[in-house]
């Protein structure tokens, strides 16, 4: 099959380049670098599978080609790390809507199938663990900068499901928790490459608020495996999935525990929010993905555990200094 990947040169959108590249697929990409990088598809320019192009989604002529030519999209392209967010939100709103609106637009003429990545952060201020893909969504308040990216990317999943519903385009959408992996950039905030980058250079290791915060990380060769496999099925149309690892730890835990496996020289320092975002930043103190309904849709479970991960980050870190 041909797939296009929008948003194909950031971290999961490459590392989805090279599950569906090994799957034997030919695969597009497209990427206006800017959370993305052309480091991440270095390796894969010489496989006569692989094509780029370096634009914004937001050209619709090019896109308009690109969906022409592929038999299904992933829709990955979009404003990610909170720490971008919260700097700027005009971007973060701007670039969720209009991307997704272009790409589901352009695949309902020819009925292409699509994928559109949303997030975790949609769930927001919701207290029932693990959260269930038909929970209600608990929003904070408009004056919050944060719950801009969580509403934007809501109003994503809407759209791909009123695509679905009213004009009959197999849509379907992964809700990603926080998944981490080699080719991750701690630039934009988040909290693994941070943590190791400053454990191996033996500087401070920054946790935000008292590290109570807890968290579940998946590793992102499972996360681009469960997304190249909602795509390839028609049963999942219409429907919505938690993408994730249940395997939960606090920040504070994941900092001693990235300390011990970094060397055990950094000290672990507390920032406050408001200091590490912005005044009155809202953080959500736990997030765990229930994975029970794309285990029943395509038979999908995590295979590699916070050990995995870290490890796997770290060697990657090592590899470069
Ligand atoms: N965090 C931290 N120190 C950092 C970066 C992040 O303590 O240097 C915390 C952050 O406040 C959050 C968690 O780690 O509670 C995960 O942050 P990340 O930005 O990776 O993802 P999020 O879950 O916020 O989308």
């Amino acid at each position: 099959m041909r797939f296009l990947i929008t948003g194909g040169a950031g971290f999961v959108g490459s590392h989805l380049a090279e599950e569906l590249l090994s799957q034997g697929h030919k695969v597009s990409v497209v990427d206006d670098l800017s959370t993305g990088s052309i480091e991440n598809i270095e390796h894969l320019k010489s496989n006569p599978d692989f094509k780029y192009v370096i634009d914004t989604v937001n050209n619709v002529n090019l896109s308009a080609e690109l969906v022409d030519g592929a038999d299904r999209i992933f829709h990955l392209a979009a404003a990610v790390g909170v720490k971008l967010i919260v700097e700027s939100p005009v971007r973060t709103i701007e670039t969720n809507i209009r991307c997704t609106e272009i790409i589901l637009n352009l695949a309902a003429k020819k009925k292409k199938p699509v994928f559109v990545a949303s997030t975790s952060e949609v769930y927001g201020k919701s207290t029932t663990f693990p959260f269930r893909e038909d929970d209600d969504l608990v929003m904070g308040a408009t004056t919050k900068g944060r719950w801009s990216y969580a509403c934007s990317k809501a109003i994503d999943e809407f759209l791909a499901l009123a695509y679905y519903r009213e004009k009959g385009l197999p849509t379907v959408v992964g809700r990603l928790f926080n998944t981490v992996g080699p080719r991750q950039t701690g630039q934009y905030g988040m909290v693994v490459p941070t943590f190791v980058q400053q454990g191996l250079a033996g500087k401070p290791i920054t946790v935000y608020g008292d590290g109570e915060q807890r968290r579940c990380f998946g590793h992102v060769k499972d996360v681009v495996r469960a997304i190249a496999g909602l795509l390839q099925t028609d049963a999942t149309w219409g429907n919505v999935y938690n993408l994730g690892n249940p395997e939960e730890i606090s920040i504070l835990d994941l900092a001693r525990k990235i300390r011990e496996l970094t060397g055990g020289k950094s000290e672990i320092v507390h920032v406050s929010y408001d200091q590490a975002y912005e005044v009155g930043f809202e953080d959500m103190t736990r997030r765990v993905p229930g994975i029970e309904k794309i285990g029943a849709a395509i038979g999908w479970k995590p295979q590699h555990d916070l050990n995995k991960i870290l490890g796997d980050v770290i060697a990657f870190y090592r590899a470069r200094v």
